[in-house]
């Protein structure tokens, strides 16, 4: 059985330390004891060291939205896995939608950093999903981002993986992707990796869906076998509504 998992980004909606500690710290006390679920925090890199700090002690996972493709070097800018290892962070955020379009952000790119990703012993969340006007072949786009996310990898390694299927389309809007459509596009993800690297990885990696998730569309959204959590934004805010998703995820997949 895949345990479930919901992860939250904070993107860089909460930059300020005094109100991110409030938020990580309400979501400390309101997971307290949980075991059915694997809790994953992305706060904004700024605040990450605290952060860890506040959780080291939990069984709550903090990572980075994002590394840079080498460990170290002339790369301006950027946030090395280094820095990640160094804070005891154990989750990496790979390929999100917003990487991609804003930095320009490619397959190649997030392949190098899936690999750092790995031989470091961390656990990536690679997102992928298409956008509107790739709607029409998307088996086609998944399956090219994921070979190419995933190219060079070693099959032992890839159970750990967890994957989030993002549309592009729904991301920062009102309404999620229709429970029906993530229903039917996470067992394609699921088929795909039986394809590529055989069941025992495909029965492993946990598919997570995101994209305007909250806790009025959670319910319905993960009550199939291929969906084994979700990844929230925005609607995650609010540490209550937080909790409702938190506990809507333990009671359906129990
Ligand atoms: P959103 O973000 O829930 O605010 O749409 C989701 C995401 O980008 O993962």
């Amino acid at each position: 059985m895949r345990k479930p998992v919901v992860g939250i980004s904070l993107k860089i909606y909460m930059n300020k330390l005094e109100q991110t500690l409030g938020f990580i710290n309400e979501i400390k006390m309101l997971s307290r004891d949980e075991q059915d679920v694997d809790l994953l925090v992305f706060p904004s890199m700024g605040t990450l060291r605290e952060v860890g700090k506040i959780l080291e002690d939990t069984s709550i996972k903090y990572g980075a939205q994002n590394i840079a493709f080498l460990s170290n070097g002339a790369l301006t800018g950027e946030f090395s896995i280094e820095s990640l290892i160094d804070m005891n962070g154990s989750i990496v955020e790979l390929g999100h939608a917003e990487r991609r379009k804003y930095f320009h952000e490619t397959d190649e790119m997030i392949n190098q950093k899936m690999k750092l990703a790995f031989e470091n012993n961390l656990v990536p969340v690679l997102c992928i999903g298409e956008r509107e006007e790739e709607k029409e072949r998307v088996e086609e786009h998944l399956k090219y981002q994921i070979r190419m996310a995933l190219k060079d990898i070693s099959k032992t390694k890839l159970k750990e993986l967890i994957i989030a299927y993002e549309p592009v389309w729904a991301i920062g809007k009102a309404q999620a992707a229709s429970p029906e459509y993530v229903h039917s596009i996470h067992t394609v993800i699921r088929s795909i990796l039986t394809a590529e690297y055989g069941s025992e990885v495909a029965e492993s990696v946990r598919l997570i869906y995101g994209g305007s998730v909250s806790q009025n569309n959670t319910e319905e959204i993960i009550r199939n076998i291929d969906v084994d959590g979700v990844f929230v934004g925005r609607f995650g805010h609010d540490p209550k509504q937080f909790g409702n998703i938190i506990e809507q995820v333990r009671t359906v997949k129990r």
